[in-house]
């Protein structure tokens, strides 16, 4: 019988790699709900509406209609990529310019509205893997199973370091580790859904755990 999975928790905590893998294992669809808010992110950096010094909430909330979100499986990468208005954004939504304005987009409770209605129509079918941080207490209260994930500060920091690098980003290590844990502080504050464990979420804390083995915990869950 299919089933709704939830993953939560920290920035670069390795959710969607984790997610992806188990979509893939049990043939369900995968939801990267970050994607989204990213692309939302990109929209009000192209149209000038955020920047370090200025956020034009107004303006953004008044312009979301204007904003569609889709994915679209590529059969070649074994994943859905994310379209902003008809175009890829795939590459520009995972830049560090782009993190560094994302978690306060997130506060907007207008825009969250907006994606969580979308999620819940996508996950409408049994048979979905959905990664974010209101996944288990807001868009899908009721999933079968739900996984709340964290790590140190430094193991994720030092996990997205080595992924934007090796797609030959100039990032450094300290703009990484501040991203992470301003995103962490952010997330769990605001007032409109803040990032917190669910109560009936397992935690996994895969500081100590390897790929392979984080994998093989959650996939038993998943089968019980
Ligand atoms: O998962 P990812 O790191 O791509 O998410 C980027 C940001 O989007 C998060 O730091 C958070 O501010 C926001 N987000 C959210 N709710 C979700 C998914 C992401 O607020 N369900």
């Amino acid at each position: 019988k299919k089933i709704t999975i939830a993953i939560d928790g920290f920035s670069s905590t390795g959710k969607s790699t984790l997610a992806k893998q188990l979509a893939k294992e049990l043939g369900y669809v995968y939801v990267d709900t970050g994607a989204m808010y990213r692309a939302v992110t990109l929209f009000a950096m192209q149209q000038g509406l955020i920047s370090d010094s200025h956020f034009d909430k107004k303006q953004l909330i008044a312009a979301l209609p204007q904003i569609s979100l889709q994915f679209q499986f590529n059969p070649q990468l074994g994943f859905a990529e994310m379209y902003l208005n008809g175009q890829n954004v795939e590459t520009e939504i995972r830049t560090l310019e782009v993190s560094q304005q994302v978690s306060r987009i997130a506060e907007v409770s207008e825009v969250r509205a907006k994606l969580v209605e979308q999620q819940q129509k996508m996950g409408a079918d049994k048979g979905i893997v959905m990664d974010g941080r209101d996944i288990g207490t807001v868009v899908f209260p009721d999933a079968e199973l739900k996984i709340f994930m964290t790590a140190s500060p430094e193991t994720r920091a030092q996990r997205r370091f080595d992924e934007l690098t090796a797609k030959g980003q100039q990032v450094t290590y300290e703009d990484v580790l501040q991203n992470v844990v301003g995103r962490d502080k952010i997330d769990t504050s605001r007032e409109d859904s803040p990032l917190v464990k669910a109560n009936d979420a397992y935690e996994v804390d895969n500081s100590n755990l390897s790929r392979e083995e984080q994998f093989a915990l959650v996939l038993k869950l998943a089968m019980e």
